[in-house]
Order: C-alpha cells, then structure tokens, then sequence
C-alpha cells in the first residue's frame, strides 16, 4: 500500500501527467474541489491529503488505476524503441539543448506568456514522446505571468501570486557534494549568481536558472521575478543569464550538446558564451565563428521588425564590457555579429541578426511566414537573392495528446488504440473517420459544448463575483451582469476567439457593425454566440482598451449572455475553450501572425477554423476543411483593411458557416457540417502537430548534414 504514495508522488514530479489522461484523472478524482482550487497542480494537492486517507483510499479499485498508470509511466521512461532511436540514433546519444525565454507545459507551471511558450512545451513533450534526448533551458520566474481580473469597468488588473518552488515539481540541481550547484554570468561590473532548478517533463529535463538568491544585489534577483517583465535593461540582464548563463550551466554539468537551438532570439548570446570558449582554446576568431556556427541553429518567430530585440551601444557597452575583457573577443567585432548594416557597427544591436549570424540553420514558423523573414533579412545577404536568403520554414504544430481533453481523447480510443494514430498519415486518419458515423461526431460536439458551457457557467460566477464584490448588492448592473449566467445555449453556433491581446490579433474586429452583428447574434431561428479570452501585455494599454471594448459589448442589451469574455486565459481555459467551441476565429493583420497555433488545437474535438489566410491557415486551408475571410488581400490603410475584412467575415458567416451550421437532414444532422469537420480531421491532424514538427526539425536541422 505504501508503494501507492510513493507512486502518486513519483507521478505529480514529472509533468508527463499533464498529457496521460489516466494518470490526471487520478489526481483530480483524490479531490475536484481542491485540483480546481490549486490550478491543477498535484504536489499542492498531495500537500494537502494526508497518507491516512491515501492508504485508505487506494485500497480499492482506485489503487489498480495508480498501479496502472504508474506502469504506463515507468514503461514510457524505460521504452528503448523509439523513433529517435530508429531514425537518428545520433540524437539518442547527446542532447539537443534547447533555450527559450518562456515554456508553457502546464497551468500551474506561470513561467509562459503566450504562443511562444505554448509552442516550447508542446515541442519539449513531442521530443520526449519520439525519444529525442532533449534538453530544454529556461528561467524560474517567481511572479511569472500575470494572473488576469478585470474590474467593473473591463480595465484589466494584473496581480502576481508568488509559485512556491516547494509547491511546484522543481528538484534544486546540486553538486557532487550536495551543495547547491550555482553559476555566475558576468552583467555590467557585476557577478550575478543564480541556482538552477530541475524540472522531469516525460523523458525531458528543462533546468530552470534562478537569480533569485542571497548571493545577489536586489535588482539582480529581479531578473528571475516576471516573464518578460521590466525595461530595456531587465530585458538584456534576462537574456545574458538564459543564453549564457545557460552554456555555462551544461559545461558545468558535463553536458555536451550535439547542437543548440535558439527558440527566438532571445537566448542568441549563447554564441558569446561558445565563442569566448572557442577563443579560449586557442583557435582564431574565424574559425571560432565557424566553429559556433556549425553547433547552433535558430528559429525565428516574428514578422515585424519593431518586435526583435535591439539594445543601444551604449547599453552593449555598459553590459558587455567587463565580460568581453576576458573573453578574447573586442567590442566592435561583436557588435559587428549583431549589426544589421555591416558598415555601420554603431548602431543597434540586433538578437535575430546575432543568431542568423552565428547558426547553421535558421527557419520562420511556416510557409508564408518563412517568405516574409527571407524578405525581412534580405539586406544581411546582399549577395543573395530574396529565394537564397538562408531562412527556411518549418510549421509550428500542437501537441495532440496535450490537447486533447479526457473526453475527446476517449471518444478517439472507441476507434483506434492511440490518439497519436490520428496524426500519422491522411490515410490512417481517414481509416478511423471511416468507422464513425455523422451521429458520432455530432454527439461528440454536443458532449464537448455541454461540458465547456458548464465550466463557463461555474467559472463566470466566479469571475463577476470579483468583479462586482465591492460594488453595493442594490446596484442594477450587479443584478444584470448576474443574470447572464447559463445563458449560452448548446444548440447554437458558438464561435471561440481567445488569444494575447496584442492589437495586430484584432481582437473587437467583430464588433465592427453592431447593426450587422445585432442581426447575425439575434436571428430568431440561427442566432451565434461568441466567447472571448485573453491576456494584454501590462505595458500595453491599446490591447487592454481592446478588452474594455468587447467587455463594454458583451454588456449591452443585445449582446449580454451571448457575448463572453471569460478573464484569465491560461493553457488550461485555452483547453476548455478549443475543445468545446465549433468555429475558431482568427482575425490578425495579415503576415503579422507568424504561424498561431491554437486554431490546431481544436481539430480533434471536431472544431473548425475561420480566418485569415495567415500564419499556418495558407497553408492548411483547402477550401473544405474550414472558412476563410478573404483571400489575402492586403491593404497600406489600416482602416481599408479592417473594414475589408469585417465586411468578408460578416459575409462568410451569413452566406457559409450559419447555412452550413444550421442546415439539417431528417435526423437533425448538420450533414455539410461534419463533412467539414472529417475534412479538417484528415487534413489537418496529421500534419500541423509537434510530432512531425519535430521529426521535421530532427531529421532537417538537428541531425548533421
Ligand atoms: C495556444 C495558445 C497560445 C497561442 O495561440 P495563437 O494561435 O498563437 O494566438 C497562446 N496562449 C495560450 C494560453 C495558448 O494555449
């Protein structure tokens, strides 16, 4: 009995959990109350039930579920026939280190901000699943992201809990001695000192740097406080301890990389860190380049120029110079590395054209997304034409399993042993589809919006009791905003927009004719009704007017119990929301969106994407298995172009996805619905997720050429 504790606390350390059905519903069943209450964090749940009641309670039939998983777990680390191992042996053998600003695994792990990081952990878990030996290289961050409220007034309120390592499945890395194992990066006149945490994500590790210790002077504990948090100079003192903070933490942990890959370019000063270690033995400075070169590759992730990080001379100066002074290598020529112009050093230095600089390989997040930065980056290589220019694509992708929640995931186990069959091949999934009928997939939807409404409901309840606490019970608005709970209905259309409020997203887009949307929400026989999520960045005060907006909307009249805005997006409301809505909308600026992957998410739960032809959409969408608004039209006019594009999404809802939605055969089947939904399902389930995603990267990047 004993060994049934110790098994479930084994499990709640690594995160593999977080994407074995089985093995979540175990931690949830021990108490729904406090898994809710605790952001479905287990070791906090475990904290809090005590080993009587555990014996107790896994002497039962519970017991042969934590057995059960337990195996499952022990038979997943040990699992020598892995695709790494049967299709590059090389990368079974050394790590692929991987450095990334954010990751984002788990809600109760706030050490995300958005897609980037969403992105990050779903390849950290599809690494792990293939087998890869893998490497990720992060940041602890105390405060993390932001937890979202909005006030009465729609203004968004930033509050930052504390994460407790000792609540989250962080191991501190020690010495040989079992002391703690620290590292020093040289910032300014300063050392900054930071321990190093360990976290298990399946067979991955991610090692968590941590400057928040004694050691340091405050302002450099406060580079591990807030992802991405800060100034200009927060900004440079995070990046210097992940890029080169994390080389000196593998050196000193033995570890030696078959390659480094930089996931934006925020980690690119882990060049220096190889250079300097380069120059250190001796070799000269070309072949010092050469030599980093051929051990880093680089994916970039972001279309418009403003959003690269840049830093002054003047600041490169202040940071770097006492860093340089022992590392071989003169100012000027490192700022020649990241200067965009090669004749002029003395302007700004540039992360990206660091990385492109010092990789091997370097790729955009999709197709259109890859032609943009060849465009982008064309002046770096004057001698190539805008196709020669060194920047491939490889598409970004979601973790299926992941996202897949309990209900979807068994739904797809009626069918076949595996839901990762259903990202094979076109044919395999086609093979499954062939087996269900449209009343499945039907009932599928219904179950899944049954389930997303009752969390809506719960979760709503919450949220405008918060809201509102302060606000005198007498007042009429208090008493109208209560009234829109379980209002949305299942039988009606629902489409879901939920992502970072950045204003290129446009997120009100939808609310550009009120008359028109009054029209198309309130039909009397085919009405629609829209839930919203989404964080703005603190700093950004036009994303959070955006909020207010749609909150101002989702009050009036017309609207009110059938436009929500649901406070806190996170993985796991992004979960609730992508499973249970039928459209997914997407509405950015086009190429603004460089892949966007959370309209992936919702293929498996029979979700269809309505969109912009951006990002990923170009290059998934065929006409069936989906909507699009417009067919990339762009204009230099901001104006022209929203209004274009309102005018195409009014339209493609009027005149194809409400007929579609609503038009029914005998048995009440929405017959051209579903046929969409299988097309999707074929087309898109098989190609846009992490695991080819990182075959792709494994076999066309990671292994040498
Ligand atoms: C998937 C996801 C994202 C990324 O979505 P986009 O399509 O890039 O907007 C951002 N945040 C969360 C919480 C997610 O789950």
């Amino acid at each position: 009995m004993q060994n049934k504790i110790f098994a479930l606390q084994e499990l709640s350390k690594n995160l593999w959990w977080s994407w074995d059905t089985e093995a979540k519903q175990i931690f949830e069943e021990l108490s729904p109350l406090l898994w809710e209450r605790n952001n479905h964090n287990p070791i906090d749940l475990l904290h809090q039930i005590s080993d009587n009641e555990l014996l107790a309670r896994s002497n039962s039939k519970f017991g042969e579920k934590i057995d059960r998983a337990y195996a499952r777990f022990q038979a997943y680390l040990t699992e020598k026939n892995t695709w790494a191992a049967n299709n590059t042996p090389e990368l079974v053998k050394n790590p692929v280190a991987y450095f990334s600003a954010e990751f984002g695994i788990h809600e109760s792990m706030r050490i995300y901000s958005g897609g980037l990081g969403v992105l990050a952990g779903d390849h950290l878990k599809s690494a792990s699943d293939l087998g890869i030996n893998f490497i990720g290289i992060t940041l602890f961050y105390r405060e993390g992201y932001f937890r979202q409220h909005l006030n009465h007034d729609g203004w968004q309120i930033e509050d930052y809990p504390l994460q407790h390592p000792e609540n989250l499945p962080l191991e501190k890395v020690t010495n040989p001695d079992g002391g703690d194992l620290i590292i020093s990066v040289n910032i300014a006149q300063s050392d900054v000192f930071a321990q190093v945490w360990k976290l298990k994500v399946g067979r991955a590790t991610l090692y968590l740097l941590d400057s928040n210790t004694m050691a340091n002077e405050s302002h450099y504990r406060d580079i591990c406080c807030r992802v991405y948090g800060g100034d200009q100079n927060m900004r440079i003192n995070q990046e210097i301890l992940l890029g080169i903070g994390g080389v000196k933490l593998l050196s000193q942990l033995g570890i030696k990389p078959t390659v480094y890959h930089m996931n934006e370019g925020h980690s690119a000063f882990l060049t220096l860190e190889l250079l300097a270690k380069e120059l250190a033995s001796g070799v000269s400075e070309k072949e010092a380049i050469e030599n980093v070169r051929s051990q880093c590759v680089f994916t970039t992730h972001t279309p418009v120029p403003a959003g690269h990080d840049r830093f002054s001379r003047d600041m490169m100066h202040y940071t770097f110079d006492k860093y340089l002074a022992n590392s071989g290598m003169s100012f000027d020529n490192m700022m020649l590395l990241g200067s965009e112009d090669k004749k002029n050093i003395h302007g700004l230095f540039t992360m990206t054209v660091l990385a492109l600089n010092l990789s091997r390989s370097a790729n955009g997040v999709s197709k259109l997304h890859g032609e943009v930065s060849r465009t982008m980056w064309q002046h770096l290589f004057p001698t190539n034409t805008v196709n020669e220019v060194p920047i491939g694509h490889i598409t970004n992708g979601v973790h299926t399993s992941t996202w897949a929640c309990g209900y979807t995931e068994s739904f797809w186990r009626n069918f076949t042993e595996n839901i990762d069959d259903m990202t094979l091949t076109q044919e395999a999934t086609e093979a499954v589809l062939a087996q269900i009928t449209d009343e499945d997939l039907w009932s599928l939807r219904y179950n899944l919006k049954r389930h997303l409404f009752d969390f809506i409901d719960k979760y709503l309840a919450n949220q405008l009791f918060h809201q509102h606490q302060h606000l005198s019970l007498y007042q009429n608005d208090y008493f109208s905003i209560q009234s829109v709970n379980n209002t949305l209905s299942a039988d009606v259309l629902t489409i879901g927009f939920a992502r970072r409020f950045a204003t290129y997203k446009r997120a009100p887009l939808i609310f550009r004719d009120l008359e028109r949307l009054n029209r198309i929400i309130n039909h009397p026989s085919r009405p629609l009704q829209i839930v919203f999520a989404g964080k703005a960045h603190p700093h950004d005060d036009a994303g959070k007017d955006y909020i207010r907006q749609i909150v101002d909307h989702a009050r009036r009249p017309q609207f009110a119990g059938k436009v929500i805005f649901l406070e806190n997006y996170n993985l796991g409301v992004a979960k609730r929301m992508v499973s249970g809505v039928d459209v997914w909308l997407n509405t950015p600026v086009r190429p603004m969106e460089a892949s966007g992957t959370s309209g992936e998410k919702n293929v498996l739960h029979g979700g269809l994407n309505f969109s912009v032809l951006d990002g990923w959409w170009p290059e998934a969408y065929n006409g069936e298995n989906g909507f699009s608004i417009g067919n990339g039209e762009s204009f230099e006019n901001h104006e022209e172009q929203d209004s274009f594009d309102a005018e195409q999404m009014y339209a493609a809802l009027e005149t194809q996805i409400i007929p579609a939605f609503y038009d029914r055969n005998e048995n009440n089947i929405p017959v051209q619905w579903i046929k969409k939904i299988r097309n999707a399902i074929a087309t898109i389930a098989p190609e846009y997720n992490t695991h080819r995603m990182v075959r792709d990267y494994a076999t066309r990047y990671y292994v040498k050429h």
